[in-house]
């Protein structure tokens, strides 16, 4: 069996994004995008052969006592930050300890360089619910600032490279090999190949269109449907 993840994602809805940052073409929150993004961690994980708890309910007392219980070997908090909208970057939140530590500074390396934010830093936290009543190392990434216009569109845009990142991340810390998705599935479908000649069937010829339409009309009764009329230049 893999080790196993508590993915426990922001469920307030009521943390709305920067509104200029559209998603599908509307106005987005913090509990619908760590939504997708725990949804993309959880499929990147399992790839790896992680076990994963995709936790999308409850609160977080219930979801730390689900996670202690299970037990899990990692538990995450997936959020985004808020400030007053001119603050931007990456933070890391983690309990101070050392395997904590370890997670938190191994994802902060990895997502802050991509962020457009530059106000970066792994930040030790012991007062954060998530972080100090779980018995396993905790970590709890603000991955940007939402209500920043410009990183919010790039939190919205990057959702699924911030989750593979952050899968990355996990495999280091348990030194499990990191599997990339197929290959296939970011590659343009081939090309079909054309041939240059193409051989037709033709029943007929006429002068005159309804001439053509009432012939159609019998070769398609005679069980060709699929047969039509077509004008040509002489
Ligand atoms: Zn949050």
């Amino acid at each position: 069996m893999g080790y196993k993840v508590f993915i426990s994602p922001e469920d307030r809805a009521s943390n709305v994004y920067a509104s200029s940052a559209l998603w599908n073409g509307r106005t987005t929150n913090e509990k619908e995008q760590m939504g997708r993004c725990a949804d993309y961690l959880e499929i990147a994980l399992k790839r790896c052969g992680f076990e994963v708890t995709n936790a999308q309910y409850g609160n977080m007392y219930d979801r730390v006592a689900e996670s202690n219980a299970w037990p899990a070997d990692l538990h995450m908090a997936l959020h985004t930050n808020g400030f007053d909208g001119t603050v931007a970057g990456t933070r890391v939140h983690c309990y101070p300890a050392e395997r904590s530590r370890k997670i938190g500074r191994l994802i902060q390396d990895r997502i802050a360089p991509l962020s457009p934010g530059t106000s970066e830093r792994l930040v030790e936290s012991d007062n954060l619910y998530e972080l100090r009543a779980t018995h396993m190392p905790a970590v709890l990434p603000e991955f940007g600032f939402h209500d920043n216009p410009e990183e919010a569109q790039w939190l919205i845009d990057n959702m699924a490279a911030i989750a593979e990142e952050t899968c990355k991340a996990i495999c280091e810390f348990f030194d499990v090999p990191y599997i990339a998705p197929e290959k296939q599935n970011d590659l343009p479908p081939e090309p079909v190949e054309l041939p240059e000649v193409l051989y037709r069937v033709q029943v007929g010829a006429f002068r005159i269109r309804e001439n053509a339409e009432a012939y159609l009309e019998m070769v398609q009764n005679a069980g060709f449907p699929e047969a039509f009329v077509t004008e040509v230049k002489n």
